[in-house]
């Protein structure tokens, strides 16, 4: 069975609510794969429905030559893991692992029970109990148990939801290398944008049922086709401007009285009024007037007021003349200027750090 999952019109209804709206969906094989979107876009349904858990309202689930959407859940070359690992608290973790083989009446089970810990780093504790494991620990159980397998497809429910930030951090690494390690295709469901560009080599990004964008996470982030996603894949600041005329490979726009160029390839619309999109580290500050020929896009005119010390940068909050509070990120490595509170200051960027949106849509 083994190729890309393909999701084709998949839909999911209850009752008059669509919680996932026709979506078309290519998974390619052995990707580790990020659906990422907030709370109640659809994620987990989407997810159920390729697990055999829910049954779609409209649409198929393909798996290499295959369609599975009609077949039982464990007939499935899919498993799960869930963010609650679900283990079988009477068993010790040699058994808990071994419980898929078990089932299937695979009589070389040793073997395999001990490769697998060792691959999630437990080689040696088969003989404990769950409740002797700590919440990473049992965690990495729930992936040897849903991996033992060998599905096709290992489907990943905020398995990370439930640790803390540190142990987060550790697991995301140890999730990629043993991705990358067992070469089986991971469907990563979060809604953790930072866990999700951490590990995956491909992200969709979900919004009331649908998919607003998908690619990787570099792309995404640098080049948005929407607000949403420019707000939910980190800070943006959204600026209101209008695109006066195409100058051979760039757009001349107006970003309140400034004329700026952009590159056409930044933007998603050639002409009317956009959003001008650009990421707080990609501004950098500059005393009012200090920089008059930097061969970038600038708005003068701002006011500091706010300073945020955060170790490695410093966020700074500029209002605008027009009252906007723009966000700037700096690297705090001492070769630059700080500022404070009040200080009259201009932002300047590359025309190719910028991206520009249709304005038909809201900025938050
Ligand atoms: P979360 O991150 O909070 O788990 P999600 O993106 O996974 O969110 P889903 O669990 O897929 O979202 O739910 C999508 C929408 O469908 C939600 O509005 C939810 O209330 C609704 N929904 C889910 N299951 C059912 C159900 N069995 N009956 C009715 N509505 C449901």
């Amino acid at each position: 069975m083994a190729g890309d999952l393909v999701l084709s019109g998949l839909t999911k209804r209850f009752g008059a609510f669509t919680a996932v709206d026709d979506l078309e969906l290519t998974v390619p094989q052995g990707a580790f794969f990020a659906l990422l979107g907030p709370s109640g876009c659809g994620k987990t349904t989407t997810l159920r429905m390729v697990a055999g858990l829910e049954e779609p309202s409209a649409g198929r689930i393909g798996l290499g030559n295959d369609d599975i959407t009609a077949l039982r859940p464990y007939k499935r070359p899919v498993n799960t893991v869930f963010q609650n690992y679900a283990l079988f608290p009477h068993l010790d973790i040699f058994e808990n692992v071994a419980f898929g083989l078990r089932r299937r009446g695979v009589k070389e089970i040793s073997r395999q029970v001990d490769e697998m810990l060792e691959l999630v780093e437990l080689g040696g504790y088969g003989k404990r109990r769950p409740a002797q494991l700590s919440g990473g620990q049992q965690q990495r159980v729930a992936l040897a148990r849903a991996l033992i397998n060998r599905p096709e497809v290992l489907l990943l429910d905020e398995p990370l939801g439930a640790l803390d930030l540190k142990l987060r951090r550790q697991m995301q690494i140890e999730l990629k290398r043993i991705q990358t390690e067992v070469g089986i295709t991971f469907v990563h469901v979060t809604h953790d944008q930072e866990e999700a560009m951490t590990m995956a080599d491909t992200i969709a990004v979900m919004n009331d049922g649908v998919i607003e964008q998908r690619g990787a996470p570099t792309d995404l982030y640098d080049l948005p086709s929407t607000t949403f996603v420019a707000n939910f894949l980190g800070q943006s600041n959204l600026v209101a401007a209008t695109i006066l005329e195409r100058s051979g490979e760039d757009l001349v726009i107006d970003v309140h009285g400034s004329k700026q160029a952009v590159p056409v390839s930044r933007s998603r619309v050639t002409d009317g009024e956009v959003w001008v999109g650009i990421r707080p580290e990609k501004v950098f500050l500059a005393r009012a007037g200090s920089e008059t020929d930097t061969g970038a896009n600038s708005l003068r005119g701002g006011v500091v007021t706010d300073v945020s010390y955060c170790g490695v940068s410093t966020q700074y909050l500029a209002r605008m003349p027009w009252g906007q509070e723009l966000t700037v990120f700096e690297q705090n490595t001492g070769a630059r200027d700080t500022f404070a509170v009040g200080d009259p200051v201009d932002l300047h960027w590359q025309p190719s750090h910028t991206f520009v949106l249709d304005a038909g849509q809201d900025a938050n």
